[in-house]
C-alpha cells in the first residue's frame, strides 16, 4: 500500500483527534525511522520524549522479548517476579521509598490527585470534599476528564464538562501567586518543572525552589510532572535538579519503557503512597511482569549508555549552534538538554510549514503550540547527527 492508501484508511475509520504529519511510519532504529515508502527521517520529536533511549533499542527489545515469552501479565490478584526488583531498582535510582505502577501518564497524574487528597483528609483536618490542589496555567497533564478539567486551553476542554472541581490554577513561574492560592485546604501543587507540551516554557531560575518552600509552609505536598522532561531529557535524571530540589512526589511515565509499552509510575515517599490501603486504586495492567522488565532494562540503558550527561552535552551543543542561526522568524531559542523550543514570531505565519518543511528534507519533529518548533531527539543521538539537522534547520528558517 502507498502512503496515500494508508492515509485515506486512517481517515477513514479513525477519530479526528490528531492532525498528524504525513509521513506513515513502519520501522525505526535508534534516531532514525523509515516510512513505508523506503524514505529514512531523523526523528526530533522521540514520541514526545517516550523514546529517549532511542528506537526499537536492541537490550530492551530483548528484555520485552524474553519477557513475553514467560509470563506477561498475572494482574495484581498475584504477585509476580519481576515487580518486586523493579520498584527496588528504581527507588535506588530516583531516590524514592514508595512507587505505584501505573499505565499511561494521565493514569499517574489521577492516582496521585487521589493520593494527595487523602493525604490531605487523613493528616490536615480538611472539611470532607474540600481538598484543593494547586496547578498552573498552561499545564499539560494529560487527557481525563479531571485532568483537562484543570487544563487552561480552551481546545483541551471545550464540550467535555462537567468537570472535576477542587484545582487552582495560577500563572506558571510566578511564585508570588501561587503563595497567595494556598488556603487550609490546599494539599498539594502539581507542576512541571518545565512545560513542555504548553512550548516548552522554563520558569525563572529558583522558582521550584520557592515552590518547594511554600510547600513545606503550608504543609501541602510537592508533585512534580516529570513524564515529559524526566529520565534523562533535558540532562539530568529529573528537571527538578536545576533547582537543586527534591518534590514528595515525582510522576514517570513515557521513557520509562524507551517507547516498548505504555507504564507509568507515582514515586513517592513513605508517607503519601502509604495512603492507599488495599482495594482503593488499581489497574489491571499496573505492574504487570511484562511492564516492570522492560522498564527495568529501559532504566539500566539510560544509565549504563551515560545517556544523561550526553542529553546535557549534546543539548547544549545544540541549542548554542541553534541559537546562532540568523533567521527573521526566531523569536526565541531556548531548552534544557535536549529539550528545545524555537518560538517562532507570530509574523512567521505558525510552526507548522516549517515542520513539514523539514519532514520534506528528511527531518520529523512537531510544532508545540502554534508558533514553537520543539527539538527533542532521541538521547543516543550524536553531535554529526545533529550537525545534519542543524543544516536542514538552517535552511528551512531562511525560507520565507
Ligand atoms: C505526555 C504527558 C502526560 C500524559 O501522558 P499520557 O501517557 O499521554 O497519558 C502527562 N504529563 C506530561 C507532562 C506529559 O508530557
Amino acid at each position: 500500500m502507498t502512503t496515500k492508501q494508508y492515509i485515506e484508511l486512517e481517515d477513514r475509520f479513525g477519530a479526528k483527534n490528531y492532525k498528524p504529519l504525513d509521513v506513515v511510519i513502519n520501522k525505526g532504529d535508534g534516531i532514525w525511522v523509515w516510512d513505508v515508502e523506503g524514505n529514512k527521517y531523523m526523528d526530533c520529536l522521540s514520541a514526545y520524549s517516550a523514546v529517549n533511549q532511542g528506537h526499537c533499542h536492541p537490550r530492551i527489545k530483548k528484555a520485552m522479548i524474553q519477557q513475553a515469552e514467560k509470563l506477561t501479565l498475572t494482574s495484581r490478584a498475584f504477585r509476580n517476579d519481576q515487580l518486586g526488583p523493579f520498584y527496588e531498582e528504581i527507588c535506588a535510582m530516583t531516590n524514592s521509598h514508595m512507587v505505584l505502577p501505573m499505565n499511561s501518564g494521565a493514569e499517574a497524574v489521577e492516582t496521585v490527585i487521589k493520593a494527595v487528597r487523602k493525604w490531605g483528609y487523613n493528616t490536615k483536618n480538611i472539611p470532607d470534599g474540600k481538598a484543593e490542589i494547586i496547578v498552573c496555567n498552561n499545564n499539560f497533564h494529560g487527557r481525563t476528564i479531571t485532568i483537562v478539567g484543570f487544563s487552561t486551553e480552551e481546545a483541551y476542554k471545550e464540550g467535555f464538562g462537567p468537570f472535576t472541581p477542587g484545582f487552582k490554577a495560577v500563572p506558571f513561574g510566578d511564585a508570588d501567586a501561587m503563595e497567595r492560592a494556598f488556603s487550609p485546604n490546599t494539599v498539594a501543587v502539581m507542576i512541571e518543572p518545565i512545560q513542555g507540551e504548553g512550548g516548552v516554557i522554563i520558569p525563572p531560575d529558583g522558582y521550584l525552589k520557592r515552590v518547594r518552600e511554600l510547600c513545606d509552609k503550608n504543609n501541602a505536598v510537592m508533585v512534580l510532572d516529570e513524564i515529559q522532561t524526566g529520565l534523562g531529557r533535558t540532562g539530568r535524571l529529573f528537571a527538578e535538579e536545576y533547582d537543586g530540589i527534591e518534590a514528595d512526589v515525582t510522576l514517570v511515565g513515557k521513557a520509562l519503557s524507551g517507547g516498548f509499552y505504555p507504564i507509568s509510575a507515582v514515586l513517592s515517599n513513605a508517607e503519601v503512597l502509604g495512603v492507599f490501603m488495599p482495594g482503593e486504586h488499581g489497574s489491571t495492567f499496573g505492574g504487570n511482569p511484562l511492564a516492570c522488565a522492560v522498564a527495568r532494562e529501559a532504566l539500566k540503558v539510560l544509565k549504563e549508555e551515560d545517556l544523561i550527561n550526553k542529553a546535557a552535552e549534546l543539548g547544549e551543543y545544540f541549542m548554542g549552534e541553534l541559537k546562532k542561526i540568523e533567521s527573521p522568524h526566531i523569536k526565541e531559542v531556548r531548552g534544557r538538554g535536549l529539550l528545545i523550543g524555537v518560538e517562532l514570531k507570530k509574523e512567521a505565519g505558525g510552526a507548522r510549514r516549517f515542520c513539514e518543511a523539514l519532514m520534506n528534507r528528511g527531518l520529523l519533529c512537531k510544532e508545540t503550540h502554534e508558533h514553537v518548533i520543539r527539538f527533542a531527539p532521541p538521547l543516543v543521538i550524536k553531535k554529526d547527527d545533529i550537525d545534519w539537522a542543524l543544516a536542514h534547520i538552517d535552511a528551512v528558517l531562511k525560507m520565507d
